[in-house]
């Protein structure tokens, strides 16, 4: 048997560290097993799905080097690699689970099921679908199909008994079948779910092992059901521990930078991002702490992986790219890197229009662009706050970030939009909304055109200047507080529609 992994993203949003950390442990486990790594686009939630977000995180892989053997973008045996493209196989697996009474058509509409959720919370029970299609006749089936009428397929589950299934990592895991809900197979719209989709391409992929992040592990028994259903051996599953904020929470763009182009940009280098990744999960039998993944899978053994949820700390991760400068890398490489990051003609040469009205010599330059070049720049509260009072300037400062967050475009003329729409929606003219951004962007009140410069600066260091800034707020006690933000939540669904588009 050759061993066959897969990672398999949602195109979503931007490339997450979290996909990168299950790329390595995939990759190690394929190599040490001289198999292969796939990567699938799973892009069956139509509205949020971009090919964006897909180029971007085939991308943000490369550059680190977790390269996989089959894929959309170089093709293979089993393609395609999009899930999109794959419909019709899909279609012809809920056929079969329909066939053999595993799933059926479900027509509830969603106020019954409101209904239902309503009461099942009032008698504290778990919400859940309560089967009530399950009653319906073939004749009644036919009726409602013809009429056209909306409805989904959903999974039969047992009424009785449990779950028991082998995790490479934790052994045997038992859930109860009472904890399952009839799981939606496919949409309205005729799309699968992941749950479906995911399970029949690792079939047809021939993957022999789903390593994946621990927040699948209950629906794995949904997936065992599946493959029973439709008369397949399941792979072997191992969940990993997810990558956890300095409070242990869930790691989330919230609290830490987690899109691998933030590193890129901020000036890591990829040898040390994949090996604090590694090093997080995993410890090689020597204890040594700088490795690469050609070492790592030599002696790769995912039972040696940790069960403790890893602490993604930058300062650990600053710490380790340090030594890969000092220790790892020749200075000429060094150098090589510098000029390959930021310090090339290419970046350089979209800096000077924006500077070249303010420079008087050629040293005025660097000063200029210096926050260009800076993963955060300095500045106190009281200049960020400036004649501002400190709360609207968090409250501005919060609502641009959500507004980056709908952004699917990074341009200039994006940007300029979206602060004309704050300035808009807040009642305030541009000039006073703005000298708190320039302050957070640039460190600085003075400092060359905003909106050029953001662009320059890209999404992920500009997300995480504002949420230093806020950050700064609140440690000064004039931040939002808890019932603050929720309040500044509130009116903003109201006030701000959509996004620029
Ligand atoms: N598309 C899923 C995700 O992005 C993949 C989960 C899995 O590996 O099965 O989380």
């Amino acid at each position: 048997m050759t061993v066959r992994t897969r990672i398999a993203p949602s195109p979503t949003g931007a490339p997450h560290v979290g996909t990168a950390y299950m790329a390595l442990f995939n990759l190690a486990f394929a190599r040490k097993h001289q198999g292969q790594m796939i990567l699938r686009i799973e892009d069956t939630d139509q509205s949020r799905s971009t090919k964006e977000s897909e180029d971007a995180i085939l991308s943000s892989l490369k550059w680190l080097g977790l390269d996989w053997d089959e894929g959309p973008d170089c093709g293979g045996e089993f393609g395609p690699y999009r899930q999109s493209e794959r419909l019709e196989i899909y279609k012809e697996a809920i056929q079969k689970l329909v066939d053999a009474g595993y799933a059926y058509p479900c027509f509830c509409t969603a106020e019954r099921l409101n209904e239902v959720r309503k009461k099942q919370i009032e008698n504290k029970q778990t919400p859940r679908y309560d089967g009530h299609c399950l009653n319906l006749s073939k004749e009644e089936i036919e009726q409602k199909m013809q009429a056209g009428e909306p409805f989904v397929y959903r999974l039969k589950i047992p009424t009785e008994g449990s779950c028991v299934f082998e995790d490479e990592l934790r052994g045997e895991v038992s859930i109860d079948w009472s904890q399952i809900d009839h799981q939606i197979i496919q949409k309205t719209d005729g799309f699968p779910t992941y749950h479906l989709a995911s399970i029949v391409d690792d079939h047809h992929m021939k993957i022999t092992h789903v390593i994946r992040g621990e927040e699948w592990i209950n629906s794995t028994p949904k997936h065992i059901l599946l493959y029973e259903g439709l008369g397949w051996a399941p792979p072997s599953f191992a969940h990993l521990p997810l990558l956890r904020n300095p409070d242990k929470s869930k790691l989330s763009k919230r609290k830490n930078p987690t899109s691998i182009d933030y590193y890129k940009d901020a000036g890591f280098i990829p040898e040390a991002v994949v090996n604090y990744l590694g090093m997080m999960g995993y410890t090689l039998p020597d204890q040594r702490e700088i490795f690469d993944l050609e070492e790592m899978s030599e002696s790769f053994d995912i039972k040696r992986m940790s069960l403790g949820g890893p602490i993604f700390d930058i300062a650990k991760l600053k710490w380790l790219n340090g030594r890969y400068l000092r220790e790892k890398l020749e200075p000429k490489d060094v150098l090589n890197r510098l000029i390959k990051w930021k310090a090339n003609p290419e970046f350089l040469g979209k800096i000077l229009p924006l500077a070249l009205q303010r420079l008087e010599t050629l040293s005025d330059f660097f000063p200029l662009a210096q926050f260009l070049l800076d993963d955060i720049p300095n500045y106190t509260t009281d200049q960020l706050v400036g004649k501002q009072e400190a709360l609207e300037v968090a409250k501005l400062l919060k609502i641009a970030e959500w507004e980056m967050e709908k952004m699917l475009n990074w341009d200039r003329n994006y940007l300029s939009q979206l602060f004309q729409k704050i300035a808009e929606v807040e009642e305030l003219k541009l000039k006073q909304v703005l000298p708190a951004f320039f302050v957070a962007f640039s460190g600085n009140s003075i400092s060359l055109p905003l909106f050029d410069s953001l662009a320059l600066l890209g999404p992920d260091l500009a997300r995480t200047r504002l949420r230093t800034a806020l950050e700064k707020l609140s440690a000064a006690g004039s931040g939002l507080s808890k019932k603050g933000l929720k309040k500044l939540e509130k009116e903003y669904m109201q006030k701000y529609g959509n996004r620029i588009d």
